[in-house]
């Protein structure tokens, strides 16, 4: 199988200017030959597919060049945070197929240092307690073009810094009304270079650290030194944090003896066609249960896409697929769906179901098989085979019967043969139908499949005698257009699409109702499914649509 986390593989592979610098810093020897990154997320929701792109570059580059990769929860900003959230990166990072090892960490275990630094910078004269309010601050920094002006507070002894910012620690004064900056430039062109806020006052709980602290670093300040403390070598992250890059550079260079010096390395972040990407907005859905939850099958998320039944290996090649670029674009939802039929093709099981049944009554019952081998995967012969029950009423999709067939109709129609899935051919020779003249079954011959009969077409079938039912959630696209999220004036929720979830009972063979929640199958001719890991049941099947047969992008890129 080709995993994109094997280095081997990464010589058929374009390469991107990350793996590029990567490569030359270690040859030049910088960090004594080392390569640390980490994966930064705030738990402040569920992991998404944009994260996985971070993650498999993060985790990807760390194994490539022989380094490693922390994971560490970037939980300097408590309002929103939570340790389910936390619980839940790790399960979905684990997932993804990628280890961090010993490297777990939270950057609230380093507020003890990340004070001792700020004190240190005071006593350097590199900081200062600033009471502007939060307006005068703002007017204060001016604008690019413009420089800004200083601070009244700006020069105060280090003795008075010292003793302001421990009594802002111990709680003396309220919430926004003093703050520690950094001493650097307020005419720099780099507004974030203007005397940026290293600490804020704010009384708010904290999942780890509770109570004890009411100061919460900003996270300007306390990535670096997180980096730094780390030993991290290269820092990745999304085009947004490029400006702040000086001030990234000026708090490392603050500091001396440790480990690595950490390069911040900017790459564009993955936007995805029909849905949004946002965590607040993703919450949003799940607050105003638009969603069943951060796991619903249609949800972006990694959660959801692990319940809808995409596989960890079609995440990674996607992600390896879109690359790595220092431009915005907006990728295609159809090559992510691409992904997850490449890799589930090769391993789904493949079973029969049939969604919408039309009842088939052979007429010459005396001739039939009383089952019908049938294999589980062409794709991998060690899949082996299956018997499927064969009878004298079989379902068909109604779809697949026309009585007055259009031009180019190769299935069923009156006087017409078809081959059936493994076992024969039918041939239509009457139509049964109610008062109001609806098709409620058809009669037909059965032929073997020795048979010698010219047909066009298959079609897929199940034994009407011992099908098993099962719920099949047909789920489709969260929104109706590309870009839900841009569009001016609208609200994104607008935007979603109300037939997302069509949920139908299905008539299935009969091994469907063995299936473990989580297992995948493709039913033929329809669709790539899995077993729904919360309420698939031994007996009463749910599944989930993962996605579709027909390949748009395949398509697309074969004209
Ligand atoms: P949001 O804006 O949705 O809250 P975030 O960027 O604040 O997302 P974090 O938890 O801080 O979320 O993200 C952790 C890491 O994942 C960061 O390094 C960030 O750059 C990266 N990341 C987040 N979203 C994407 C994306 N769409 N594509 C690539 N990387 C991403
Ligand atoms: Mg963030």
């Amino acid at each position: 199988m080709n995993d994109p986390r094997d280095s081997e593989a990464a010589h058929d592979r374009p390469s991107h200017f990350i793996r590029d610098i990567i490569a030359a810093d270690q040859q030049a020897g910088k960090n004594g030959g080392a390569v640390v990154t980490r994966f930064p997320p705030e738990p402040n929701g569920y992991l998404h597919i944009g994260h996985a792109k971070a993650i498999c570059l993060d985790f990807g580059m760390a194994r490539e060049f022989g380094g490693r990769c922390h994971l560490r929860m970037d939980d300097t900003n408590p309002a929103k945070e939570s340790m389910e959230y936390v619980e839940s990166i790790k399960t979905d990072v684990r997932w993804l197929g990628w280890d961090w090892g010993d490297h777990f960490f939270f950057s609230a275990h380093y507020f003890e240092r990340m004070y001792a630094v700020a004190c240190d910078l005071i006593k350097r004269g590199k900081a200062y307690v600033c009471e502007l309010t939060q307006e005068q601050w703002k007017d204060y920094r001016g604008v690019p073009t413009r420089p800004g002006k200083e601070s009244p507070f700006r020069n105060r002894s280090v003795e008075e810094n010292l003793d302001l910012f421990a009594r802002m620690r111990a709680g003396e004064f309220p919430d926004g009304s003093l703050c520690l900056r950094a001493k650097i430039d307020m005419a720099a062109p780099n507004i974030h270079l203007r005397d940026p806020v290293l600490y804020r006052i704010m009384r708010e709980h904290h999942y780890l650290t509770g109570n004890e602290w009411c100061i919460y670093p900003m996270y300007d300040y306390a990535h670096p030194l997180e980096d730094a403390f780390e030993g991290i070598t290269h820092s990745l992250c999304t085009l947004e944090f490029e400006v702040h890059r000086p001030l990234y550079d000026w708090v490392v260079d603050q500091l001396e003896n440790f480990p690595a010096r950490p390069r911040q390395i900017e790459f564009a972040r993955l936007n995805l066609s029909y849905t949004v990407m946002s965590k607040r907005k993703l919450l949003e859905l799940v607050q105003k249960k638009l969603v069943s939850g951060w796991d619903d099958p249609r949800m972006p998320t990694i959660s959801g896409l692990r319940r809808r039944g995409v596989p960890p290996e079609a995440i990674r090649a996607f992600c390896e697929e879109i690359g790595i670029t220092k431009y915005e674009s907006l990728t295609d939802v159809a090559l992510l769906e691409h992904c997850i039929r490449n890799a589930l093709n090769k391993t789904a099981l493949r079973r029969m179901a049939v969604l919408d049944p039309l009842l088939v009554t052979i007429e010459n019952a005396e001739a039939l098989p009383a089952d019908i081998e049938a294999v589980n995967n062409p794709e991998d012969p060690a899949a082996g085979s299956r018997r499927i029950p064969f009878g004298s009423q079989l379902y068909i999709e109604r779809d697949d019967f026309a009585e007055t067939p259009p031009p180019k109709y190769f299935r069923l129609s009156p006087g017409k043969s078809v081959r059936i899935r493994y076992a024969g051919f039918l041939t239509c020779t009457g139509v049964q139908k109610d008062d109001a003249g609806a098709v409620t079954g058809i009669i037909c011959r059965w032929d073997p499949p020795t048979a010698e009969l010219k047909v066009k077409g298959t079609i897929h079938w199940v034994p009407a005698h011992g099908a098993q039912m099962l719920e099949a959630r047909l789920y489709d696209r969260l929104f109706t257009i590309e870009q839900p999220d841009s569009q001016e004036g609208r609200e994104f929720t607008e935007f979603l699409n109300p037939d997302s979830l069509k949920t139908v009972t299905a008539h299935a063979e009969p091994a469907l109702a063995e299936a473990k929640p989580g297992e995948a199958f493709q039913f033929e001719r329809i669709a790539y499914f899995v077993a729904d890991s919360l309420d698939s049941k031994p007996g009463r099947p749910v599944f989930n649509r993962t996605v579709t047969l027909k390949d748009a992008w395949a398509k697309a890129s074969k004209k």
